[in-house]
């Protein structure tokens, strides 16, 4: 017998599940590319897509997942020789980082660590020692998937208004665009970057570049960009819009289409008002989890520096690789592997692992998802706190 027939709940940090609105929306024969429909379709959809990250700024579209976004957002603001300074929380601000070197681009690194978020004073000070202004942009993490931070961008902002210096703030939100509060514009975030697959519900393959006045004009002064990747044919919708720099990318327009009008119909305060009680409702259960002899702990202790979109846990051993195995096979539940968490004594991180939380969720998947993760550390041996089902049960019924 097994238990895990019926619908799976791919509860990884991305992709996330898909909306079935969205699938039937991509479920249709090609159009025509040049004219009529789809060219309207999304001359229209693009202030329901700047809306997400709330600003009035323009976008870039590009046909790549969120890797395609770092490198088109570097590729547009510094060319080889030139510095950036990445703020780094996780596995995802390295990867960032990792990117700009490809590109011949210095990164200095600011490594916070892995649970505690970023520190503003230390930013501050990296930022007042560049006193030739050297650095073009500071790179950060909305959320790093793999520690599941959650940084502040204001924080941010504050800090380079507090060193006076100009470098543009750019943001990676491709784990938390359409999960957590952005607020674009009013935070001063000059660039902002996201992936279809995540909190916008679209299958991989289509990235966004929000771009603002003042790192277009970076752009302009750049001597060259490569010719994929520059933003300016893509930031002018009459061109772009038409032509796409290729072949548009029809389906996934149609799948995007189809997941802002669900946004949208939700409304995005109350979108992130979901995603904010359901984060709250899986930390009260592992925090009951973890109480006693419970082995289960979350990565990050101050609830003000959690993501609401995944959640990073360790287990210990390697039960935490038992764990997933034992949903998956027994329950139809996938949780995410640990990353970036590898140590010596355990070289694979096989300790650790993370639910995804993001997109397209609702209480019972999430109250479903905790209840089979306690059956698999029932079934699995491992001891665990009381109460979690009940901690959690009341945060989603006020
Ligand atoms: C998923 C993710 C990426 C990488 O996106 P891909 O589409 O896998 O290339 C980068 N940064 C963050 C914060 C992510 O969550």
């Amino acid at each position: 017998m097994t238990l895990a027939a019926g619908r799976p709940y791919l509860a990884i940090p991305g992709p996330s599940v898909m909306p079935d609105a969205v699938l039937q929306a991509m479920h249709r024969p090609a159009p025509n590319i040049y004219e009529g429909a789809i060219v309207d379709m999304v001359r229209a959809m693009i202030p329901d897509l700047t809306a997400v990250a709330g600003t009035n700024n323009k976008v870039a579209i590009y046909i790549a997942n969120g890797h395609g976004a770092w490198e088109a957002s570097l590729s547009n603001i510094a060319s080889a020789g030139e510095k950036v300074l990445v703020c780094i929380t996780g596995r995802f601000g390295n990867g960032w980082a990792e990117m700009a070197e490809g590109l011949g681009i210095v990164a200095d690194r600011l490594d916070f660590g892995k649970t505690d978020g970023i520190d503003a004073a230390r930013l501050e000070e990296a930022l007042r020692a560049d006193t030739n202004h050297d650095y073009k942009a500071v790179l950060f993490s909305h959320v790093d998937t793999a520690t599941s931070l959650l940084n502040d961008p204001r924080v941010l902002r504050k800090a380079l208004d507090a060193a006076g210096h100009p470098a543009l703030l750019m943001a990676d939100c491709i784990a938390s665009m359409g999960c957590e509060e952005f607020r674009m514009d009013d935070w001063g975030v000059d660039v902002a970057l996201t992936g279809s697959q995540k909190g916008l519900m679209v299958p991989p393959g289509l990235s966004f570049v929000f771009v603002s006045p003042k790192a277009e004009a970076v752009r302009h002064a750049m001597p060259r960009v490569s010719r994929y990747w520059d933003w300016v044919p893509r930031l002018d919708a009459e061109f772009f819009y038409q032509f796409f720099g290729g072949t548009a990318p029809t389906h996934h327009l149609y799948g995007l289409r189809a997941a802002l009008d669900l946004l949208h119909g939700e409304g995005m305060e109350n979108v992130w008002k979901r995603h904010d009680t359901l984060a709250r409702a899986i930390w009260a259960a592992c925090e009951a989890w973890g109480s006693g002899n419970g082995a289960l702990r979350m990565n990050v202790q101050d609830p003000a520096l959690r993501s609401h979109a995944v959640t990073a846990l360790s287990l210990g051993g390697k039960d935490a690789a038992r764990l997933r195995a034992w949903v998956a096979e027994n329950a139809g539940v996938t949780l995410g592997i640990g990353l970036g968490m590898e140590t010596p004594e355990d070289p694979r991180g096989e300790g650790y692992f993370r639910i995804g939380h993001m997109g397209h969720l609702n209480a019972h998947m999430v109250l479903g998802m905790l209840g089979t993760v306690q059956a698999g550390m029932q079934a699995i041996g491992v001891p665990y706190g009381p109460g979690a089902l009940d901690a959690a049960a009341a945060i989603t019924a006020v």
